[in-house]
């Protein structure tokens, strides 16, 4: 486990993984003010479990914990605290996914965000934005208008190749489109990314536009299109490009219910 300070307020907990020879990164992060925390996600059990000593060594009170989505990577650290979690009203079938995994049950949301929540850590403004995009359960939390915690609607290697847009097997793609929108409008200057880096000043004409334009062509081909036709750059620029496969095939049952007027 490493631990990051990004800056005199933000700490990045970090493990590295790997799958199919890319290597990623696996955050969660504190962010504080004068004493008080707000966990952006929880890491896995054993993440959890490291972040909790650290706070208390640190002496910061934990306020909040957000839950991105209910995937393991970022719900089941928060097993080991009883610090209020803050999720979405759409938590419901993932926490069960995730249930079903483990032998120990997940903590549910105490607090729940049916479109936006405002919370204060001390006097930082913390705005925690609904964003489904890679489950429908996501939530991305953007901190004193500045640092935006895009969770796993934007992903990275190592190597800051782009992971292409992953759509699980509970996620809309016309959902993961709006969110992209969504991060455009709202226009932070840094990103936040659990399994990539910290980006301070962002570009984020890149960031976001690989990733509409990928879900773009995917979405107006019925989500039958080949992978290189979703791509802005060649393909050796991007990362687990298998993904492409299980999107195509997790999207399926969105054909007939595409909107007419959708790209309008
Ligand atoms: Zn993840």
């Amino acid at each position: 486990m490493e631990k990051n300070i990004i800056n005199e307020n933000t700490i990045q907990y970090r493990i590295l993984e790997k799958l199919d020879r890319v290597s990623y990164y696996t955050s969660a992060y504190l962010f504080h003010d004068n004493g008080q925390g707000i966990l952006l996600d929880s890491g896995y059990y054993e993440m959890g479990d490291f972040i909790k000593k650290d706070l208390e060594e640190m002496n910061i009170e934990l306020k909040y914990i957000v839950i991105s989505h209910y995937h393991k990577d970022h719900a089941q650290g928060a097993i080991v605290f009883d610090t209020p979690i803050i999720g979405s009203d759409q938590y419901e079938t993932n926490l069960e996914k995730c249930n079903a995994n483990y032998k120990r049950t997940y903590r549910k949301p105490d607090i729940l965000v049916d479109d936006k929540l405002t919370v204060k850590i001390n006097t930082s403004r913390i705005e925690i934005y609904k964003t489904p995009g890679h489950t429908p359960c996501g939530l991305s939390v953007l901190i004193n208008g500045d640092y935006l915690y895009v969770s796993d609607n934007l992903l990275e290697d190592t190597d800051h190749r782009i992971i292409i847009p992953y759509l699980d097997i509970t996620a809309n793609p016309y959902d993961h489109y709006k969110t992209m929108l969504l991060y455009d409008e709202l226009s932070p200057k840094h990103l936040i990314f659990t399994h990539g880096p910290v980006k301070l000043n962002a570009d984020l004409n890149y960031e976001f536009s690989e990733r509409i334009y990928y879900l773009e062509q995917l979405i107006k081909s019925d989500f039958s299109i080949d992978l290189c036709e979703c791509l802005i750059r060649d393909k050796k620029n991007y990362a687990m490009t298998a993904i492409h496969k299980i999107n195509q095939r997790n999207a399926k049952k969105y054909v007939s219910a595409q909107p007419t007027s959708f790209f309008k």
